[in-house]
């Protein structure tokens, strides 16, 4: 079924995929960018792309996976043979064993993410089910059985369960082996994968039953639709409507940046989250699904009117907020994983912690899944009281702000705040703020 996460990936360039330059600075930027967000070691993590020739790029055995340069990738011919001082990285046995079962996989990383990795050791898969934009990204997870690590057993293993359809496996007492049509979808794989790991972690520390998500696409009547329904029109990388405007330049310059800077603080990771501003008092600019956010440039922000369907339930609420709530500037839908395991538990979330929280939150309440539907009221009901953010159970965080960097702010104080709650479960009893400190903060910074 062609999907519109398929139209969205033949913006993709597939033909850079046989561009030595470009395979070699995509794996060192890949590596660079997993080493430096905590998700692979010095000595550990290695990565392959694989080229219409059935050449083999992957990463070097034995070195700096800290400072790793685009010439040091090792190019492994379809016979096995490779040239120069470096070797391939010792899991070669997956990487080829992967290809050779799978002609759609065209990238892989394998990682040893943290938390993921605690799934890994405690012999579980992270169910990605719970939230549908991590479910359909990451799929089911397969699950290869403990093996020698860079023996042909191994590869064997892990391709195994490749062949079964699907696109990540965790190792057991090992970590992970994520593949993508290209690198970008790979790494959100990875990404997406430990930050839902992460969340069902947190969740565990609330003490609640994680509740099932739906990924049927019953709650969902975008998931069937069909592009003729999308309302944004593109700029330059679709050629649909010619050059942005200095103004909308100048907004889509800050939406990059702050989308850019959700990733460097954990609030944003793969595909996954949403930033969108004002434009004029009708027009909105947003980030395009299924693009890396840490690497978000302007040829991948959309632009809408207010009020218009979108193609995705994220962007009709975004549109319909603009529509109806003239003074917010800015929306952003994320899924940080602090405020995810709430989301996933059902758990209401009290945000009286410290005045800062209280502040700039005031109460941030849990909508049910369905309340992101056209016809339903209850998101607007909350924002139209004051509310400048809610958190949807089994999806995401939103955020309004009368500016973008006002929504940032409300966002980043929301994943702080429900961190804290949750570390603060294993140090003692949490106590928020009284009723009596509350009302003096309304006297001092509210003026009521
Ligand atoms: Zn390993």
């Amino acid at each position: 079924m062609e999907t519109s996460a398929d139209s969205d990936r033949d913006n993709r360039h597939p033909e850079l995929w046989d561009e030595p330059d470009h395979i070699r600075k995509e794996l060192a930027r890949t590596m660079d960018h997993i080493y430096s967000h905590g998700m692979t070691t010095t000595s550990g993590g290695n990565m392959s792309v694989i080229d219409s020739l059935g050449n083999i790029w992957i990463t070097p055995s034995g070195t700096d996976k800290g400072s790793m340069k685009p010439d040091e990738v090792v190019c492994v011919a379809p016979e096995g043979t490779f040239s120069g001082s470096l070797r391939p990285s010792m899991e070669y046995p997956i990487h080829r064993a992967v290809y050779d079962t799978r002609p759609d996989i065209r990238a892989l990383i394998h990682a040893h993410p943290p938390v993921l990795t605690s799934f890994s050791i405690v012999h579980r898969i992270p169910d990605s089910s719970v939230l549908m934009a991590w479910h359909e990204v990451c799929g089911a997870a397969g699950y290869a059985v403990y093996a020698i690590p860079g023996s042909d057993t191994m590869g064997e293993t892990v391709a195994a369960e490749f062949r079964k359809g699907h696109d990540s496996v965790i190792m057991e007492n090992h970590a992970v082996v994520v593949s993508g049509r290209d690198l970008a979808e790979a790494q959100a794989r990875l990404e997406t994968l430990e930050y839902c790991s992460r969340a069902l972690h947190a969740a565990g520390f609330l003490g609640d039953t994680v509740k099932p998500g739906d990924v049927t696409g019953d709650n969902n009547e975008f998931m069937s639709g069909t592009p003729t329904q999308y309302a944004g029109r593109g700029f330059q990388s679709t050629g649909i409507e010619g050059v942005m405007s200095p103004g909308e330049e100048l907004v889509a310059e800050e939406i990059c940046r702050m989308t850019v800077r959700a990733c460097g603080r954990g609030l944003m990771y793969g595909f996954c989250g949403t930033i969108s501003a004002r434009n004029t008092g009708n027009s909105y600019l947003l980030t395009r699904k299924k693009v890396l956010r840490c690497k978000i440039n302007k040829a991948d922000i959309i632009a809408g009117r207010t009020g218009e369907k979108g193609s995705s339930q994220e962007e009709w609420l975004h549109s319909e907020i603009y529509n109806r709530f003239p003074a917010v500037n800015a929306v952003i839908t994320a899924r940080p994983p602090h405020l995810m395991a709430y989301a996933v538990t059902g758990k209401d979330i009290n945000v009286r912690t410290i005045p800062e929280s209280w502040i700039l939150l005031q109460q941030m309440p849990l909508v049910p899944l369905g309340a992101i539907s056209p016809g339903r009221e209850e998101i607007f009901e909350k924002l139209s009281s004051g509310i400048p953010a809610v958190l949807i159970a089994n999806d995401s965080v939103l955020v309004t702000g009368n500016s973008l960097l006002q929504a940032f702010d409300r966002l980043e104080v929301a994943e702080m705040t429900a961190m804290s709650l949750i570390l603060g479960r294993s140090l003692g009893k949490v106590n928020p703020i009284s009723d009596n400190d509350v009302a003096d903060l309304k006297r001092v910074f509210s003026g009521k």
